[in-house]
């Protein structure tokens, strides 16, 4: 792609570092906001930079929040020894979005994928196992999508915390192989979350 402006080419290059956004995408972009007003482009990059600077995660979930415990952590009428064990923010929106759940969440933040280099000390699953160990858990739920990466972080976290007699659940497979939760409709994953099954019947699949 020939620039006219290294100006331009450069607000190009560096959204279409996003993804999904190829170089076409991003000069489609950045020629929107230029026939936009300048004070709405100083307020999409006042945004990001705040919520790049600011941005928080809750204390006991991991989950993206803008106070010390999230709303979800810190509501007296959610059931803190039911904990569903989800990939990330996504995750807890499509979930609470069916109305169908009222314990807690665990947001490991990304599933174990060697290949990518995540190992389990890149995610938050010492401070699930903690969680586990400190006795105030009475049932962990697996939510994680069903890929590889998914199953092998389900069975890496179950192996570590089998021995605290806990009860562990999996989510009802409604959702088939490979989909991501925040794709389900709601139906579909409020009823799996409710008819969930023990997690060790899943191995067996
Ligand atoms: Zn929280």
């Amino acid at each position: 792609m020939e620039f006219s402006s290294k100006l331009l080419e450069n607000a190009v290059n560096e959204m279409s570092q996003l993804p999904g956004i190829g170089k076409r995408t991003a000069l489609r972009l950045v020629l929107h906001l230029l026939k936009q007003s300048e004070n709405q482009t100083v307020t999409l990059a006042e945004s990001l930079r705040k919520m790049r600077e600011e941005v928080n995660f809750c204390s006991n979930c991991h989950n993206i929040s803008d106070t010390k415990l999230c709303e979800i952590c810190a509501n007296p009428n959610r059931n803190e020894a039911l904990v569903c064990v989800v990939e990330d923010i996504r995750d807890v929106m499509a979930i609470e979005n069916t109305s169908q759940y009222k314990g807690h969440y665990h947001v490991l933040g990304g599933k174990i994928s060697p290949m990518d280099g995540v190992g389990p000390g890149e995610l938050t699953i010492q401070s699930l196992i903690d969680k586990v160990k400190n006795g105030r858990v009475e049932e962990l739920i697996f939510a994680l999508s069903s890929t590889m990466e998914g199953d092998t972080t389900n069975f890496y976290i179950f192996k570590q915390i089998e021995s605290f007699n806990i009860k562990t659940t999996t989510i009802a497979r409604g959702i088939s192989v490979g989909d991501e939760l925040e794709y389900a409709d709601e139906v579909t994953l409020g009823r799996s979350i409710v008819h969930r099954i023990p997690f060790e019947t899943s191995l067996k699949n």
